[in-house]
């Protein structure tokens, strides 16, 4: 995995897949104990654990922050993944790891931010103040000027 995306992995799974691997039965011990060496990263179903694919999707809230990959072969999970803007895709055929092509999502995306469509709060907090001190006045605003 490192030498395909060139670069220091970390690879990590939650309790809710584990537990899911769980019930699946001994068919799928093989993958429990290869799950089991990744580092164990803390979701919100401490107490009540959820379907895996939920619970992946889960830690892609707020706009993916701690930059996971998602690698699966769920079809659900997939589409869900794809609708969320810079959230890469893993999943295998035939024995060969595939790294997604971005979304069309984030595509979009990107293409937004080049173009500069999206400002964040804090940088249209900025705009405002800079306008202010400018004496340039706020969007749709009059300002009568009297000399
Ligand atoms: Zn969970």
């Amino acid at each position: 995995m490192p030498k395909y995306l060139m670069g220091e992995v970390q690879l990590c799974t939650t309790n809710c897949v584990l537990k899911e691997l769980e019930s699946l039965g001994k068919e799928l011990y093989g993958a429990k104990i290869i799950l089991q060496r990744f580092q164990i990263r803390n979701c919100s179903h401490f107490k009540n654990p959820v379907p895996a694919s939920q619970c992946l999707e889960s830690m892609l809230d707020a706009g993916n922050p701690h930059h996971y990959f998602i690698a699966s072969q769920d079809h659900e999970l997939s589409t869900a993944v794809k609708k969320i803007p810079g959230v890469p895709l893993l999943y295998i055929i035939l024995n060969t790891i595939v790294l997604d092509k971005p979304s069309p999502r984030s595509v979009t995306h990107v293409q937004a931010v080049q173009s500069g469509e999206f400002v964040t709060p804090a940088q249209q907090q900025n705009i405002s103040k800079l306008k202010e001190e400018q004496g340039i006045a706020p969007d749709g605003a009059k300002r009568v000027i009297c000399t």
